[in-house]
């Protein structure tokens, strides 16, 4: 069914809320495995409609933020959302109190109820108040971020809108956004300090009341990681430190190298090529075309995916006025469809996004296709739902010259160098939010001291040059994530180190590299991290001495492809 076809109803919440009590007695009392595993599915396919409604409504909202219809609908599902989402702990918490629950993990493997038992603990009736308080805390900071209007160029400018000044040729244009950028910053200084004592203080609070030491604990329960907790994650920041930043050393004095800047300070680092970025085709119906040509060549099940999305017009890919920016994509369950969303602006983003959330919604197609796999289990945790979708912009690399033209070595160096020098920063993010939890007293000036002493460790390539603002260390507080969404910020390290991984993989040989892949989609949510990589029989990066080889491989393979 086309998207324009699909036909929406407001849910009926007091139905679903009575059905959702019903489920939880029925799990509660479900006399064996055999009935709990069923009861399971139910509940998993109890939540299909309003899933369909709520992501119809979202997706028709985004598209037009200016229609007032869809917007009372998007009012509907924010004001009713955490009663749905309370009933469906309620439902997870009898699970858990039946006597048969271990059936769940011989059926559905380790995640279900991992997975349940991290949405019961993250709750808790007790931070209610620090909840709202803490969502009080974040519109804040949104309202000093979003608000900010800086000039420059005789404009009034966001600070996204910065971003085109900030990959400027001309070096004085640069540094005049960055300036421009740190005065907004500066101004805010005292605020935006504050502010993040605060959150600071508030989700230690709420871990303390839980039962943990400081939110860095809690933040693996609510981040619903399965398998792997803070050492993990430490001995990954390690090797990362140790064993990729040396390499990173390298590959960025090849691009001074390349861009002809020989000692580049802090706001020549967007600066990839002496000729500015690749650019890729214009034009919607071509790149439509090419991505289908893509899909089709790439294997029969992307091919059914792709005609599938095309078909059936699941795509909103150009951005218009109204249009709310970003991309996603999300899941139509009643129609087994996903939808992908975007705002194209004629960069070579344009090309990420289209295959990242074709990966996303290519995983969700298959996921929803078998019958084995309950919703609820669809898809696995953010850490490796990234995957997915960074994996397949390296696996599409064979066709990225139907999107490039003559630009696509350059998008192909651009995209694997980005990608492996992003490990260094989210390792330094996450190291910093574990020390600031765990050291909640810190004075502002100390917070910024850490930041420093972590760039020296993360990122000693940098000069800032006595740039306002970043030259004081707190260049981490226009970082959205450190704010909004503490202890996010690693999981896309995490799927980086698969997508590294599937990428050199292909370089030797792609149908192998391919297949893998397929292996650890058709694994859905019913797999953790470590034991998705397993599954594609790729190096799990908490292990002593697993990064070190990939680093070295994915410096030589920009070494020899310096364009
Ligand atoms: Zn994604």
């Amino acid at each position: 069914m086309k998207f324009n076809e699909m036909t929406y109803t407001r849910p009926d919440i007091d139905a679903l809320l009575a059905r959702c009590r019903e489920l939880a007695a029925k799990a509660a009392a479900a006399p064996d495995g055999d009935a709990l595993v069923r009861l399971y599915y139910e509940q998993s396919e109890a939540f299909a409609e309003y899933n369909t409604a709520a992501n119809l409504a979202n997706i028709h909202y985004t598209c037009d933020t200016r229609d007032a219809y869809w917007k009372a609908e998007q009012d509907f599902f924010d004001a009713n959302g955490p009663a749905v989402t309370n009933a469906s702990v309620e439902i997870s918490r009898a699970f858990l109190a039946n006597p048969h629950v271990d059936a769940l993990t011989a059926k559905f493997g380790t995640t279900c109820v991992a997975g349940m038992k991290n949405a019961v603990l993250g709750m808790d009736d007790r931070t209610v108040e620090l909840q709202q308080q803490f969502n009080a805390l974040v519109s804040r900071y949104q309202q000093i971020y979003g608000g900010a209007l800086v000039e420059l160029d005789g404009k009034q400018l966001t600070i996204p809108q910065l971003g085109p000044y900030k990959e400027d040729l001309d070096p004085a244009v640069r540094r005049a956004a960055y300036e421009a950028e740190a005065g907004y910053f500066d101004a805010h200084r005292a605020e935006l300090d504050e502010l993040y004592g605060e959150i600071v203080k508030n989700l230690n609070a709420q871990a303390r009341v839980m039962g943990y030491h400081d939110y860095s604990e809690l933040s693996y329960v609510r981040m619903n990681r399965i398998g792997y907790g803070p050492e993990e994650i430490r001995k990954f920041r390690d090797q990362v430190a140790n064993d990729v930043v040396p390499q990173l050393q390298k590959v960025m004095a090849l691009r001074a190298k390349r861009t002809g800047i020989a000692r580049p300070t802090f706001t020549d680092l967007p600066i990839m090529f002496k000729d500015g970025n690749p650019k890729p085709i214009p034009g919607y119906k071509v790149r439509m075309d090419a991505a289908r040509t893509m899909y089709h060549e790439l294997s029969p099940e992307t091919a059914e995916f792709i005609d599938f999305m095309q078909d059936n017009e699941l795509f909103d890919v150009e951005s218009r006025p109204g249009k709310m920016s970003g991309g996603y994509m999300t899941s139509l369950p009643s129609y087994k469809a996903p939808f992908i969303f975007a705002n194209w602006n004629n960069t070579s983003g344009d090309v990420d996004v289209l295959t990242h959330e074709c990966g996303h919604a290519f995983e969700g197609y298959v996921a929803e296709r078998d019958p084995e796999v309950p919703a609820d289990l669809e898809c696995p945790g953010m850490e490796s739902a990234e995957i997915h979708s960074m994996a397949m912009e390296f696996l599409t690399a064979p066709w990225h010259h139907l999107l490039f033209g003559k630009d696509t070595d350059k998008y192909a160096l651009l995209h694997a160098e980005d990608s492996f020098v992003f490990l260094a920063y989210g390792c330094e993010v996450d190291e910093f939010q574990h020390i600031m939890y765990q050291n909640p007293d810190l004075t502002p000036d100390e917070r910024n001291a850490e930041w420093l002493k972590l760039e020296k460790k993360y990122r000693p390539w940098i000069d800032f040059d006595n740039l306002p603002f970043y030259g004081r260390g707190a260049g981490w507080q226009r970082q959205l994530h450190i704010y909004e969404c503490p202890f996010y910020y690693i999981d896309y390290c995490l799927s980086t180190m698969a997508a590294l991984q599937f990428f050199l993989l292909s370089l030797t040989d792609h149908k192998d590299a391919w297949e893998r892949y397929l292996r650890l989609v058709r694994r859905a949510g019913t797999a953790s991290y470590t034991e998705l990589l397993e599954t594609a029989g790729l190096k799990v990066p908490f292990e002593e001495g697993s990064i070190k080889g990939i680093a070295q491989q994915m410096t030589d393979w920009l070494e020899n492809h310096q364009v």
